[in-house]
């Protein structure tokens, strides 16, 4: 099915990259797609490609949904998230006839031998194209360790990240960019569902899966034991007690992984929130925001249909674009929606896009070495203020004397979620409270990466340095500690934001009380 915007589809050109230059096998029996990012059945450019291969080769195609436990970050919260993903995905991939294995790691390191068994049988290996954490690493480690030809495809973003030659260190030059290559990008969108239109059983024969199963051993992780993780509460606790993971971030009972979960808080989104986005979305009471960063981060949902449901509620065409600003980087105005639309797509093309372009061309994107030298120098010159030290496991525990700080950190350890002010002020204040700035981005990376869903994402790091001057600009008047990195207090906070509901519903779990600000 065609898309009303998107209109015609080159993805071989523009989302497609060959990682191992090997040929493709004649004699292998499948197509691999190993699911590592872009864990869903709709708009899913790695699942469109496979299929345009399979005609060309007729192959089957095998798609493993792989959820690796070997990283540093593995425990209960993400990997409940991720196995609800994959029910839906188990009901999705079937309705549509490919064969699809939801396979789960049960012991560390055990993808690596799986992925390297199954390709032995594999015409060619596609994986999704994914710029940071273990999705990268695989992505990285493939080409050195299988011996057959492997493609990476990028269903990430709006904006193909190859197509940019070199990082943007601003939202400014990024939107400019961005606004110059929207309308070609529109056109590389994968197929809403790829299946449309093919009539070939492109489906793995069950003599295919009984010689994997003797050939690999693959077998697909239990439907009963997904079925009791997904349930969560005790029962999901049980089923993933005896997993060598971090049992002490617990799932998040009331957000559940999956498109049918995304799609829910998508309309509520549209119905309730996004005609208020602009100026609700910094109210920390009553947030006018998606929430949907984690569906977003584990691919459950992409960023296309979000925006194609945002097209559709104003109304939007190529032609309501305001062409005479197309590559100024004008903010407000430029798109022809409502503000609050527009304010909304700036945050989820500009903004999130710019993150997964940086980290696709700074493989140092985690890292301190990315901040711009002005605020290197700044805070170097500062190093020696005095300062309220915190160590991190009191960080970690909300105890600090800073009651609006710990209530941003409490939502995150009890909802893996943060507000997006609260989120800035969460960082500039671990900037304040540690000794440097080379530990405090080694403190956040740690606390978003542990507790928050959408942690170890691009957008993790273009957060967490942008507390420390990247993608900013150097402020004035100079502070102490931040030198001319930008300033955040809770105090001003306190002025600016209404806050009462969300100290009530973040205070301290035995005593409840109001903030000594409130
Ligand atoms: C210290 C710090 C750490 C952060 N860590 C993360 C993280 O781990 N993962 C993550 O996805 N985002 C992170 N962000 C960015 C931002 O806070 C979240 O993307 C946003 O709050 C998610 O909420 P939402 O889904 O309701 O967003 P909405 O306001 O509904 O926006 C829709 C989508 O647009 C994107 N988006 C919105 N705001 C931003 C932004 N400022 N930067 C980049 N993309 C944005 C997100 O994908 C988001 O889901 C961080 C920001 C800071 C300051």
């Amino acid at each position: 099915m065609m898309h009303e915007y998107f209109t015609s589809s080159e993805l071989k050109n523009s989302r497609v990259r060959t990682v191992s230059q090997h040929e493709i096998n004649p004699n292998g029996r499948f197509i691999l797609y190993w699911m590592t990012a872009c864990r869903r059945y709709n708009y899913n450019a790695s699942l469109d490609y496979a299929i345009s291969l399979s005609k060309e080769l007729s192959k089957p195609i095998l798609v493993v949904e792989a959820v690796s436990i070997t990283h540093k970050f593995a425990n209960d919260r993400i990997l409940s998230f991720m196995i609800q993903g994959m029910m839906n995905n188990s009901r999705d991939f079937q309705e549509n006839n490919i064969t699809y294995i939801p396979w789960v790691e049960i012991k560390q390191k055990a993808g690596d031998k799986m992925l390297l068994s199954l390709s032995k049988h594999a015409s060619c290996v596609i994986l999704d194209d994914y710029p940071t954490y273990t999705p990268n690493k695989i992505l990285r480690a493939a080409p050195k360790i299988l011996k057959l030809r492997v493609d990476a495809v990028d269903s990430n973003g709006i904006l193909p990240m190859m197509w940019a030659e070199k990082e943007f260190t601003t939202a400014y030059s990024f939107r400019k960019y961005m606004q110059k290559s929207l309308v070609d990008a529109l056109q590389t969108i994968p197929a809403m569902n790829s299946m449309d239109g093919v009539e070939d059983n492109l489906s793995l024969t069950s003599d295919d899966l009984e010689f994997l199963r003797e050939e690999t051993n693959l077998e697909a992780t239990p439907l009963e034991w997904l079925w009791r993780v997904s349930e969560g509460g005790t029962v999901g606790d049980r089923a993933m007690a005896d997993f060598p993971i971090d049992h002490s971030v617990p799932a998040v009972k009331e957000t559940i992984g999956g498109i049918d979960e995304a799609r829910m808080r998508l309309q509520k989104f549209l119905n309730y929130k996004l005609n208020k986005y602009s100026i609700d979305r910094n109210n920390p009471d009553t947030p006018a925001v998606s929430g949907l960063s984690p569906w977003l981060h584990f691919g459950h949902i992409s960023s296309f249909e979000i925006i194609e449901k945002v097209f559709d509620k104003e109304n939007w065409s190529v032609g309501s674009l305001n062409h005479e600003d197309t590559g100024k980087g004008t903010r407000s105005g430029w798109w022809g929606t409502s503000e609050s639309a527009s304010s909304f797509l700036d945050q989820i093309i500009t903004w999130r896009e710019l993150g997964f372009n940086y980290a696709y061309n700074r493989i140092d994107h985690a890292t301190i070495e990315t901040i711009p030298n002005w605020a290197k120098i700044s805070m170097t010159e500062h190093i020696n203020d005095d300062r309220t030290l915190y160590s991190l496991e009191e960080l970690e525990q909300a105890e600090t004397h800073d009651e609006i700080w710990n209530a941003s950190q409490r939502e995150l350890v009890r909802t893996g979620q943060m507000h997006n002010y609260m989120r800035m002020l969460w960082g500039k204040k671990i900037l304040e409270w540690s000794p440097d700035p080379e530990t405090a981005a080694e403190r956040m990376i740690y606390i978003n990466d542990k507790w928050a869903l959408d942690g170890r994402d691009p957008n993790s790091y273009t957060g967490i340095f942008w507390v420390l001057g990247r993608h900013d600009r150097a402020w004035g008047p100079e502070r102490p500690i931040f030198g001319k990195v930008r300033y955040m207090s809770s105090e001003s906070a306190m002025r600016k934001l209404k806050l009462k509901n969300y100290l009530e519903r973040y205070a301290k779990e035995d005593t409840m009380t109001l903030a000594k600000f409130g």
